[in-house]
């Protein structure tokens, strides 16, 4: 079980990303970036929370090799395997191929990377479970809600067993009843994983539910402007919702932000 709630007090863990002084400037000449630090420990749940335009998603994909810094170096530990095979990215909406089943669509990464049918078939049944869809194995994406179909993109996600899971606004078109539902899955999933989750999001008390530490960034040009350690154990249940420590992270985010 992952228990690392604050990376301050947790130097013997080991870095699992490391961003020192990334910028970025786009072609346009927006910066989207200005000198951005930040260590994330190996098993550390963060969310980047802020504005529109403050970067966060520039920042996501620059951590997980889709993008690249003008200046500046991500890091990411463990420099036996490629970027592509220990990150996996999951976005707001699922792009799940219409004519495949789910459990083919969760076996796609491990179709292209040649791993043979009966070991992807048996992966994807397995994280299926996991994502609570089993049943779901031979139906196609279109017999699904919008919540399943994000549950298959997380188990897609997960198939090749990344060690990073880059997450972005993935439950931003979700209704709230659904979207809790998927926050305690996505909790249960990485607390029985030693999985680093790395979130974005604008919503506030979706960034203080699920995450260990909070970094709120500002706009124009894109920099953080304070990293809040939740303090809160894992698992976390609805009585956290309504607790005085929850409002008062909400609170303190929130004028960060503003
Ligand atoms: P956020 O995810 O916080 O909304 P983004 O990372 O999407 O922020 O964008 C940061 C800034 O960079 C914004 O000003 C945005 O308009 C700009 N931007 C993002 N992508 C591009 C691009 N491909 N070309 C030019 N500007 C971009």
């Amino acid at each position: 079980m992952s228990t690392i709630v604050d990376y301050e007090t947790t130097a013997q863990v080991a870095d699992a990303i490391q961003i020192q002084y990334v910028s970025k400037q786009y072609e346009n000449g927006t910066i989207a970036l200005s000198g951005i630090q930040l260590l994330i420990a190996e098993g550390e749940f963060v969310t980047l929370v802020g504005p529109s335009g403050c970067g966060k998603s520039t920042l996501l994909r620059i951590m997980a090799g889709l993008d690249q810094a003008t200046s500046g170096e991500v890091n990411i530990q463990s420099d036996t395997t490629s970027h592509k095979e220990q990150a996996s990215f999951v976005f707001q909406e699922a792009n799940l191929m219409p004519w495949r089943t789910v459990r083919d669509n969760v076996a796609l990464p491990l179709e292209i990377s040649g791993v043979p049918l009966a070991e992807r078939k048996a992966r994807a049944l397995a994280v299926l479970e996991k994502v609570g869809l089993t049943a779901y194995a031979d139906s196609y994406p279109r017999q699904l809600s919008g919540g399943m179909k994000m549950r298959v993109s997380i188990a897609r996600a997960l198939v090749s067993e990344p060690k990073l899971l880059f997450m972005d606004e993935p439950f931003g078109a979700l209704d709230e009843m659904t979207r809790h539902r998927l926050h305690e899955e996505l909790l249960n999933i990485w607390m029985n994983s030693k999985l680093t989750i790395v979130f974005v999001t604008h919503s506030v008390f979706e960034a203080v539910f699920l995450s260990g530490r909070v970094v709120a960034m500002e706009a124009h040009p894109g920099r953080i402007k304070q990293i809040i350690p939740i303090g809160e154990s894992y698992p976390r249940t609805d009585a956290f919702m309504t607790s005085p420590q929850f409002g008062e992270k909400i609170r303190e985010i929130t004028n960060t932000l503003t």
